[in-house]
This record gives structure tokens, sequence and C-alpha cells, in this order.
């Protein structure tokens, strides 16, 4: 099969986050099997999804890792011009659920397993393909945990988000949090017989909107669009009638922060806000109020050396020679980074049509990633790299 053909397989499968991918793997594995290659799965706690992680070539050292996660967001009230999970095609375009974001990446890798497995390669390549990705990196989170184990891990990783084939070095990382404010209940009319929470949780977030302030001074980088860390409340929920002092107020806010800003100390700030400033007040009105913090999501961000060798690599197999600005969205790359594996961001199809209606990678990126994972193979049954 083709990458296009393989495309079409892959889109079938309704893999949306949170959903069981298992159908899916199943295909990758048999595919795997019949071309000899063993591969392992790392499944999540309920056994409904799967990360597939398989070796081609030597053992004994690092080589190369592709890398794509099989999950896909909803297609919910979105207006679709054909079936999202029938792959349809025009003359230049392919059209279907995770088209471009980014099962186009993975059919590519996949048509190469015949060319991976003819001649002995060199340099092992490494398949790492993960689950929901979409609402967290949650897969890749518990594969680079099974990883770390590893005597031998990937040097050097390609992961293939749409980048229209930019090699992309850097992104953001991002943690989101839930809080609970919980205070005291009664009669408005009796406000010091009761703890606001609504009020508590407004000034926490006039805490976080204030550290956003400040931290735009202390940090910038243009190659974003955003050029600081972003801080951002999107929802609040609290009280009930505007003559009872609320009980409870919920919000959730995220981070979005520079790779070179230690994400972890501005969390530590807001809660250290919470329990110190906040709650001691709170509490000594009444005993029981409390603050909770429930971690959404979290993944860091990835900020690799213009000078690292893995580009200079990258540059020689790409038909696109082109380092393509730094991007707003997340991917898997900062969590295998963390684990000392070199990664880039590259795949076929614009991150334009992710996540909307008639998604689609074209002809042309796929034959240009067609070709860069050809060169890849080549490469790796000529020389040993990335020890
Ligand atoms: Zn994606």
């Amino acid at each position: 099969m083709n990458s296009e053909q393989l495309l079409a397989r892959l889109v079938a499968f309704d893999t949306t986050s949170t959903r069981s991918n298992l159908a899916l793997i199943d295909f990758v594995r048999n595919l795997l099997d019949e071309h000899a290659i063993t591969s392992q799965l790392v499944h999540n706690d309920e056994q409904t999804c799967a990360n597939l992680y398989a070796t081609i070539g030597p053992d004994d050292h690092g080589g190369i890792m592709l890398s794509g996660h099989t999950d896909v967001v909803p297609t919910a009230g979105q207006d679709w011009h054909s079936d999202p999970y029938q792959l349809t095609t025009d003359d230049s375009l392919l059209f279907g659920r995770g088209a471009c974001d980014m099962k186009g990446f993975i059919a590519c890798v996949l048509a190469a397993l015949p060319q991976m497995t003819a001649t002995k390669l060199q340099t092992p390549i490494h398949l790492a393909f993960s689950y929901d990705e979409e609402i967290g990196c949650v897969g890749a989170r518990r594969l680079v945990e099974s990883m770390a184990g590893f005597e031998v891990k990937p040097r050097f990783g390609l992961i293939g988000e749409p980048t229209s084939m930019n090699m992309v070095l850097g992104h953001k990382g991002k943690v989101a949090y839930r809080v609970t404010v919980s205070g005291l209940s009664c009669h408005s009319a009796y406000i010091t017989s009761g703890v606001n929470a609504v009020e508590y949780a407004a000034d926490l977030i006039a805490f976080i909107r204030g550290m956003n302030q400040r931290v735009q001074q202390q940090l910038t980088d243009d190659s974003y669009s955003v050029p600081y860390t972003s801080f951002h409340v999107g929802n609040i929920n609290g009280g009930t009638a505007l003559n009872i002092v609320p009980r409870q107020c919920e919000f959730e806010f995220e981070i979005r922060n520079l790779p070179q800003q230690n994400l972890d100390a501005l969390v530590h700030e807001i809660k250290h806000y919470a329990a110190d400033t906040l709650l001691p007040e709170m509490q000594a009105r009444y005993p029981d109020s409390g603050i909770r913090f429930d971690e959404i999501s979290c993944y860091p961000g990835l900020h690799t050396d213009p000078a690292s060798s893995v580009i200079a690599y990258t540059r020689r197999i790409n038909p696109i020679d082109q380092i393509g600005d730094n991007v707003s969205f997340g991917t898997e790359a900062g969590l295998f980074d963390g684990i000392g594996i070199n990664c880039l961001v590259c795949g076929p199809g614009s991150i334009d049509q992710a996540h909307k209606p008639d998604e689609f990678v074209s002809r042309e990126q796929m034959r240009y990633c067609d070709s860069m994972i050809e060169n890849l193979v080549h490469g790796c049954r000529e020389t040993a790299e990335f020890g």
C-alpha cells in the first residue's frame, strides 16, 4: 500500500481522543508483523488505548524515532461536506479527519516499511505512535515513562505534526488547572458569618493576572506570535443567588510558557499565594475552607538548539529545506526531549487545516513526506548515525 492508501485505512478508524484506538493499533501491528517487526504496546489503565513502540534495525545504539499521535479531535458540530471517516480526494487534496493532524505522517511512515526491512539498517529506526495527544499528551507521557528505563534510547526524534514540512524547533509548553474554592454560605445580610468563595476566587484570579503582566516584562521571545508566557482564565462558576454568600466557586486557568521559562516555579507561586495568603484568612473565619488545585493537563515546551546535529541531518533528507517559525500549538516533542531525545517537529499538511471541518492534506505534501522518509531510510541503510 502507498501512503495515500494507508491514509484511507487510518482515517477510517474513528480514533477521537478518549475513545479506544485499539482497532487502529491492531491494524498497524499486523502490518508490522507482516514485515517481521516486533512491537510493544503501552496501555492506559483501562486497557482501552495503547501506544505502540517498535524498533527496526540494530538495537544497540540510538538511531531515529518517527513519532505521531493516533487520536483525532471530534467532528461533532462541524459542517463536513463528506464523511469525515472516509478519505475523499480531488485532484490535489485528500480530505478526512486526521488527514493532516496527523495520520498523514503515520501513513507515510508505514508506507516505507518495505524499504525499512528490505536490507539491513545500520542506523535503527524507531516508531512511536501514541494515544490521546489532543487532550494533553496523555499517552506519550506514559510511553516516555516506560522509555526512560530503556538501555538504549533514540538519539533523535522527528515528530510529524503538520508544519507544511518545515522544520520547527520550538513551541510553548502548557499547564491547565481546575481550582475549587470552598467557603461558607450564609444570608448576605450577615456576610461576617460566611466565607465568600467567589470573592476569594476573584482574588486568586487577580493575582494570576498580575503575574501575567509581570512575567511579560521579564522574558520575551520574538519568535513566538505571543512573545511571552501567557496566563488565561477560561471559565468561572460560583454562587446561586445574590442574597446568599456563595459557598463554592470553581474556575479553570492555563499557562502557556516559553520553553525557556520555568513552569513549575510559576505554578508554585500561584499555589503559594493561595495557601499562604488567602487560605489562612478564610480558615480564620471557617476552618473547613479550602482551595484545591486539580491538574487538567500539562506538557513541556520544546526549545531545540539550531546548532543541534539533528537539524543538519533533517536538512539533508527533507526536500523542503526550510526552518519554520516556532509554533503556538503544543506537541509531544517536549516530553521526548525531557528524556534526552533531541526532537524537531516536521510533518505534512498545515496546522491551518487541523481540527477544522473538511480537514485535508495535499498530495504534494504527502509526496514531500514520502520522499523525506525515503531519504531517511536510505541514509539509515548506508551509515551508522546518531550512535
Ligand atoms: Zn496533532
